[in-house]
Protein backbone atom coordinates (compact mmCIF):
# COMPACT_ATOMS: atom_id res chain seq x y z
CA UNK A 1 0.00 0.00 0.00
CA UNK A 2 2.92 2.55 0.56
CA UNK A 3 4.05 1.88 -3.05
CA UNK A 4 6.15 5.62 -3.41
CA UNK A 5 5.54 4.59 -7.33
CA UNK A 6 1.39 5.18 -6.94
CA UNK A 7 -0.45 7.09 -9.41
CA UNK A 8 -3.57 8.93 -9.80
CA UNK A 9 -6.35 6.94 -10.08
CA UNK A 10 -7.57 8.84 -13.40
CA UNK A 11 -6.65 6.75 -16.33
CA UNK A 12 -3.20 7.37 -17.76
CA UNK A 13 -2.40 10.03 -15.29
CA UNK A 14 1.05 9.55 -13.88
CA UNK A 15 0.89 12.40 -11.13
CA UNK A 16 1.17 11.87 -7.62
CA UNK A 17 -2.03 11.12 -5.61
CA UNK A 18 -3.26 13.87 -2.96
CA UNK A 19 -3.04 12.06 0.45
CA UNK A 20 -6.43 13.39 1.32
CA UNK A 21 -7.67 12.32 -1.93
CA UNK A 22 -10.65 9.91 -0.93
CA UNK A 23 -10.39 7.84 -4.63
CA UNK A 24 -6.57 8.81 -5.46
CA UNK A 25 -7.01 11.33 -7.65
CA UNK A 26 -4.04 13.83 -8.30
CA UNK A 27 -4.31 17.28 -7.73
CA UNK A 28 -5.42 18.40 -11.39
CA UNK A 29 -8.71 15.47 -11.23
CA UNK A 30 -9.32 15.43 -7.63
CA UNK A 31 -12.92 16.96 -7.58
CA UNK A 32 -12.75 18.43 -3.59
CA UNK A 33 -9.24 20.36 -2.94
CA UNK A 34 -8.36 21.81 -0.07
CA UNK A 35 -8.27 25.87 -0.38
CA UNK A 36 -4.45 25.77 -0.47
CA UNK A 37 -4.54 23.65 -3.74
CA UNK A 38 -6.77 25.29 -5.37
CA UNK A 39 -4.10 28.20 -5.67
CA UNK A 40 -1.87 25.96 -6.21
CA UNK A 41 -3.27 24.52 -9.00
CA UNK A 42 -3.93 27.44 -10.48
CA UNK A 43 -0.38 28.12 -10.70
CA UNK A 44 0.69 24.52 -11.99
CA UNK A 45 -1.91 25.31 -15.14
CA UNK A 46 -0.03 28.24 -15.48
CA UNK A 47 3.46 26.34 -15.55
CA UNK A 48 2.26 24.06 -18.13
CA UNK A 49 0.89 26.97 -20.69
CA UNK A 50 4.40 28.65 -19.82
CA UNK A 51 5.39 25.07 -21.27
CA UNK A 52 3.01 24.87 -24.56
CA UNK A 53 1.05 21.95 -22.97
CA UNK A 54 -2.86 22.55 -23.56
CA UNK A 55 -3.91 19.12 -22.17
CA UNK A 56 -6.53 19.08 -19.53
CA UNK A 57 -7.91 15.53 -20.04
CA UNK A 58 -9.98 15.23 -17.00
CA UNK A 59 -9.17 18.09 -14.81
CA UNK A 60 -11.24 19.69 -12.42
CA UNK A 61 -10.96 23.42 -12.62
CA UNK A 62 -11.74 24.58 -9.02
CA UNK A 63 -13.93 28.18 -8.51
CA UNK A 64 -13.65 30.91 -11.75
CA UNK A 65 -11.20 30.31 -13.91
CA UNK A 66 -9.82 32.68 -16.61
CA UNK A 67 -8.24 32.24 -19.96
CA UNK A 68 -9.28 35.48 -21.14
CA UNK A 69 -7.25 36.70 -24.24
CA UNK A 70 -5.10 33.45 -24.19
CA UNK A 71 -3.15 32.10 -27.04
CA UNK A 72 -3.61 28.54 -27.29
CA UNK A 73 -0.69 28.46 -29.84
CA UNK A 74 -1.16 23.98 -29.94
CA UNK A 75 -3.99 21.88 -29.63
CA UNK A 76 -6.31 22.31 -26.76
CA UNK A 77 -7.74 19.48 -24.85
CA UNK A 78 -10.28 19.59 -22.40
CA UNK A 79 -12.38 16.62 -22.56
CA UNK A 80 -14.15 14.90 -19.64
CA UNK A 81 -12.74 18.68 -18.01
CA UNK A 82 -14.64 19.92 -15.55
CA UNK A 83 -15.15 23.85 -14.52
CA UNK A 84 -16.68 24.46 -10.84
CA UNK A 85 -16.87 27.87 -10.88
CA UNK A 86 -17.09 30.64 -14.35
CA UNK A 87 -15.07 29.85 -16.89
CA UNK A 88 -13.39 32.91 -18.52
CA UNK A 89 -12.48 32.08 -22.65
CA UNK A 90 -13.04 36.01 -23.75
CA UNK A 91 -10.79 37.10 -26.56
CA UNK A 92 -9.00 33.94 -26.65
CA UNK A 93 -7.44 32.42 -29.64
CA UNK A 94 -7.36 28.53 -30.52
CA UNK A 95 -4.51 28.73 -33.00
CA UNK A 96 -5.23 24.87 -33.56
CA UNK A 97 -8.11 22.66 -32.44
CA UNK A 98 -9.98 23.14 -29.60
CA UNK A 99 -11.94 19.83 -27.82
CA UNK A 100 -14.65 20.93 -24.76
CA UNK A 101 -15.94 16.56 -25.49
CA UNK A 102 -17.78 16.09 -22.49
CA UNK A 103 -16.52 18.99 -20.99
CA UNK A 104 -18.96 20.50 -17.57
CA UNK A 105 -19.26 23.91 -17.02
CA UNK A 106 -21.07 24.24 -13.40
CA UNK A 107 -20.75 28.40 -13.71
CA UNK A 108 -20.92 30.62 -16.12
CA UNK A 109 -18.80 30.01 -19.56
CA UNK A 110 -17.95 32.61 -21.98
CA UNK A 111 -16.30 32.59 -25.25
CA UNK A 112 -16.96 36.14 -25.95
CA UNK A 113 -15.54 36.87 -29.23
CA UNK A 114 -13.45 33.87 -29.34
CA UNK A 115 -11.42 32.83 -31.97
CA UNK A 116 -11.21 29.17 -33.10
CA UNK A 117 -8.70 28.94 -36.39
CA UNK A 118 -9.28 24.86 -36.26
CA UNK A 119 -11.38 22.86 -35.95
CA UNK A 120 -13.52 23.05 -32.65
CA UNK A 121 -15.69 20.27 -30.78
CA UNK A 122 -18.48 20.06 -28.51
CA UNK A 123 -19.82 17.17 -28.24
CA UNK A 124 -22.08 15.87 -24.96
CA UNK A 125 -20.76 19.11 -23.68
CA UNK A 126 -23.01 20.81 -20.63
CA UNK A 127 -23.57 23.86 -19.91
CA UNK A 128 -24.99 24.13 -16.12
CA UNK A 129 -24.82 28.09 -15.83
CA UNK A 130 -25.14 30.52 -18.69
CA UNK A 131 -23.08 30.24 -21.42
CA UNK A 132 -22.05 32.99 -23.97
CA UNK A 133 -21.12 32.74 -27.58
CA UNK A 134 -21.59 36.33 -28.65
CA UNK A 135 -19.34 37.20 -31.68
CA UNK A 136 -16.93 34.08 -31.37
CA UNK A 137 -15.20 33.01 -34.84
CA UNK A 138 -15.32 29.44 -36.04
CA UNK A 139 -13.27 29.30 -38.92
CA UNK A 140 -12.34 25.34 -39.04
CA UNK A 141 -14.71 22.67 -38.57
CA UNK A 142 -17.60 22.51 -35.97
CA UNK A 143 -18.56 19.73 -33.85
CA UNK A 144 -21.85 20.82 -31.95
CA UNK A 145 -23.35 17.79 -31.43
CA UNK A 146 -25.69 16.94 -28.03
CA UNK A 147 -24.72 19.50 -26.00
CA UNK A 148 -26.71 20.83 -23.00
CA UNK A 149 -27.89 24.70 -22.29
CA UNK A 150 -29.22 24.31 -18.85
CA UNK A 151 -29.82 27.99 -18.35
CA UNK A 152 -29.42 30.87 -20.00
CA UNK A 153 -27.44 31.02 -23.12
CA UNK A 154 -26.64 33.83 -25.44
CA UNK A 155 -25.15 32.78 -29.12
CA UNK A 156 -25.67 35.73 -31.29
CA UNK A 157 -23.32 37.33 -34.11
CA UNK A 158 -21.32 34.11 -33.94
CA UNK A 159 -19.58 33.58 -37.44
CA UNK A 160 -18.59 30.90 -39.00
CA UNK A 161 -15.79 30.76 -42.07
CA UNK A 162 -16.31 27.60 -43.29
CA UNK A 163 -19.72 26.38 -43.89
CA UNK A 164 -22.68 27.19 -41.99
CA UNK A 165 -22.36 25.11 -38.52
CA UNK A 166 -24.94 27.38 -36.69
CA UNK A 167 -28.09 24.43 -36.98
CA UNK A 168 -26.71 22.45 -34.31
CA UNK A 169 -25.53 25.49 -32.55
CA UNK A 170 -28.66 27.48 -32.55
CA UNK A 171 -30.99 23.92 -31.88
CA UNK A 172 -29.13 23.41 -28.88
CA UNK A 173 -29.93 27.14 -27.72
CA UNK A 174 -33.45 26.82 -28.64
CA UNK A 175 -34.28 23.62 -26.67
CA UNK A 176 -32.46 25.02 -23.59
CA UNK A 177 -34.24 28.42 -23.98
CA UNK A 178 -38.17 26.46 -24.14
CA UNK A 179 -36.90 24.11 -21.30
CA UNK A 180 -36.53 27.49 -19.02
CA UNK A 181 -38.90 29.41 -20.52
CA UNK A 182 -37.28 31.70 -22.59
CA UNK A 183 -39.64 31.91 -25.29
CA UNK A 184 -38.59 34.82 -27.40
CA UNK A 185 -34.94 33.50 -26.75
CA UNK A 186 -36.23 30.52 -28.62
CA UNK A 187 -37.95 31.94 -31.38
CA UNK A 188 -34.77 34.34 -31.80
CA UNK A 189 -32.55 30.96 -31.95
CA UNK A 190 -35.60 29.29 -33.97
CA UNK A 191 -35.04 31.45 -37.19
CA UNK A 192 -31.07 31.42 -36.62
CA UNK A 193 -31.69 27.30 -37.04
CA UNK A 194 -33.56 27.95 -40.13
CA UNK A 195 -31.50 30.51 -41.54
CA UNK A 196 -28.74 28.65 -41.25
CA UNK A 197 -30.61 25.29 -42.65
CA UNK A 198 -31.60 27.40 -45.69
CA UNK A 199 -27.56 28.72 -46.20
CA UNK A 200 -26.74 25.00 -46.66
CA UNK A 201 -29.63 24.62 -49.63
CA UNK A 202 -29.21 24.75 -53.42
CA UNK A 203 -29.41 28.33 -54.55
CA UNK A 204 -32.99 28.18 -56.09
CA UNK A 205 -34.18 26.95 -52.63
CA UNK A 206 -32.43 28.82 -50.82
CA UNK A 207 -33.98 31.64 -52.94
CA UNK A 208 -37.50 30.78 -52.68
CA UNK A 209 -37.52 30.21 -48.75
CA UNK A 210 -35.69 33.30 -48.50
CA UNK A 211 -38.60 34.95 -49.69
CA UNK A 212 -41.29 32.48 -48.65
CA UNK A 213 -39.49 31.58 -45.57
CA UNK A 214 -37.64 34.22 -43.94
CA UNK A 215 -38.82 37.58 -45.63
CA UNK A 216 -42.22 36.93 -45.53
CA UNK A 217 -43.07 35.60 -42.05
CA UNK A 218 -39.67 35.07 -40.08
CA UNK A 219 -39.84 31.11 -40.31
CA UNK A 220 -43.36 31.52 -38.60
CA UNK A 221 -41.54 34.33 -35.85
CA UNK A 222 -42.61 37.51 -37.70
CA UNK A 223 -46.53 37.89 -38.17
CA UNK A 224 -45.18 41.90 -38.96
CA UNK A 225 -44.12 40.91 -41.65
CA UNK A 226 -46.99 39.47 -42.82
CA UNK A 227 -48.82 42.53 -42.15
CA UNK A 228 -46.25 44.83 -43.89
CA UNK A 229 -46.42 42.70 -46.65
CA UNK A 230 -50.46 42.63 -46.79
CA UNK A 231 -50.12 46.44 -46.66
CA UNK A 232 -47.69 46.52 -49.45
CA UNK A 233 -50.16 44.17 -51.82
CA UNK A 234 -53.47 46.65 -50.92
CA UNK A 235 -51.02 49.82 -51.98
CA UNK A 236 -49.88 47.65 -54.91
CA UNK A 237 -53.29 46.74 -56.86
CA UNK A 238 -55.14 50.23 -55.70
CA UNK A 239 -52.12 52.25 -57.80
CA UNK A 240 -52.83 49.23 -60.59
CA UNK A 241 -56.49 49.74 -60.36
CA UNK A 242 -55.98 53.84 -60.45
CA UNK A 243 -54.33 53.26 -63.24
CA UNK A 244 -56.21 50.88 -65.23
CA UNK A 245 -59.92 51.87 -63.81
CA UNK A 246 -62.74 50.38 -62.23
CA UNK A 247 -66.42 50.22 -62.67
CA UNK A 248 -69.43 52.09 -60.09
CA UNK A 249 -72.37 49.97 -59.94
CA UNK A 250 -75.04 51.55 -62.79
CA UNK A 251 -72.13 53.80 -64.04
CA UNK A 252 -70.33 52.71 -67.31
CA UNK A 253 -67.28 55.52 -67.12
CA UNK A 254 -64.61 54.08 -65.46
CA UNK A 255 -63.22 55.54 -62.36
CA UNK A 256 -59.36 56.24 -61.97
CA UNK A 257 -59.81 58.13 -58.25
CA UNK A 258 -56.90 56.95 -56.29
CA UNK A 259 -58.86 56.92 -52.98
CA UNK A 260 -61.79 54.92 -54.45
CA UNK A 261 -59.43 52.33 -55.87
CA UNK A 262 -57.53 51.88 -52.33
CA UNK A 263 -61.30 51.21 -51.07
CA UNK A 264 -62.05 48.93 -53.55
CA UNK A 265 -58.47 47.32 -53.26
CA UNK A 266 -59.32 46.67 -49.37
CA UNK A 267 -62.24 45.65 -50.19
CA UNK A 268 -61.12 42.86 -52.98
CA UNK A 269 -58.30 42.26 -50.52
CA UNK A 270 -60.27 40.85 -47.73
CA UNK A 271 -62.68 38.91 -50.20
CA UNK A 272 -65.46 41.55 -48.89
CA UNK A 273 -66.34 42.08 -52.57
CA UNK A 274 -69.65 44.55 -51.71
CA UNK A 275 -70.13 44.93 -55.49
CA UNK A 276 -70.62 48.70 -55.78
CA UNK A 277 -67.24 48.69 -57.30
CA UNK A 278 -65.85 46.03 -59.79
CA UNK A 279 -63.30 45.40 -62.24
CA UNK A 280 -63.78 44.73 -65.75
CA UNK A 281 -61.62 43.30 -68.58
CA UNK A 282 -58.10 42.54 -67.88
CA UNK A 283 -58.34 44.50 -64.41
CA UNK A 284 -60.53 41.15 -63.57
CA UNK A 285 -57.41 39.35 -63.11
CA UNK A 286 -55.91 41.55 -61.07
CA UNK A 287 -58.82 41.76 -58.49
CA UNK A 288 -58.71 37.79 -58.76
CA UNK A 289 -55.04 37.64 -57.97
CA UNK A 290 -55.74 39.74 -54.99
CA UNK A 291 -58.37 38.24 -53.64
CA UNK A 292 -56.33 35.13 -53.92
CA UNK A 293 -53.23 36.78 -51.87
CA UNK A 294 -55.73 38.36 -49.54
CA UNK A 295 -57.03 34.82 -48.10
CA UNK A 296 -53.58 33.32 -48.08
CA UNK A 297 -51.73 36.44 -46.31
CA UNK A 298 -54.79 36.88 -43.75
CA UNK A 299 -54.46 32.72 -43.11
CA UNK A 300 -50.54 33.17 -42.68
CA UNK A 301 -50.86 36.36 -40.74
CA UNK A 302 -53.35 34.52 -38.12
CA UNK A 303 -50.97 31.09 -37.65
CA UNK A 304 -47.63 33.75 -37.59
CA UNK A 305 -49.72 35.74 -34.81
CA UNK A 306 -51.46 32.46 -32.61
CA UNK A 307 -47.54 31.11 -32.68
CA UNK A 308 -46.14 34.17 -30.84
CA UNK A 309 -49.02 34.56 -29.34
CA UNK A 310 -48.99 31.59 -27.73
CA UNK A 311 -45.89 31.77 -25.58
ZN1 LIG B 1 -4.39 12.80 -12.21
Amino acid sequence: MNDTRKQCAYEKCEEMPLSYSKEGFCIFHEPEKTEEDCKRFGELVNEKCKKIDFNFIGYVFPKEFEFKTKKFIEAANFIDTTFQGNADFDKATFQEKAIFWRATFQGIATFIDTTFQGNAGFVDTTFQGGAGFVGATFQGDVKFWGVIFKKESWVYNVKFKKGDFGEFFYRAAKTGSRNIGQYRQEGDYHRFEMDAIRKQQKWFKRGWNFIFQKFLHGYGERPFNVAGFALFIILFFSVMFSVFGIEEQGNPALVHHYWTCLYYSVVTFTTLGYGDFHPIGGTRILAAAEALMGVFLMALFVVTFARRWRR
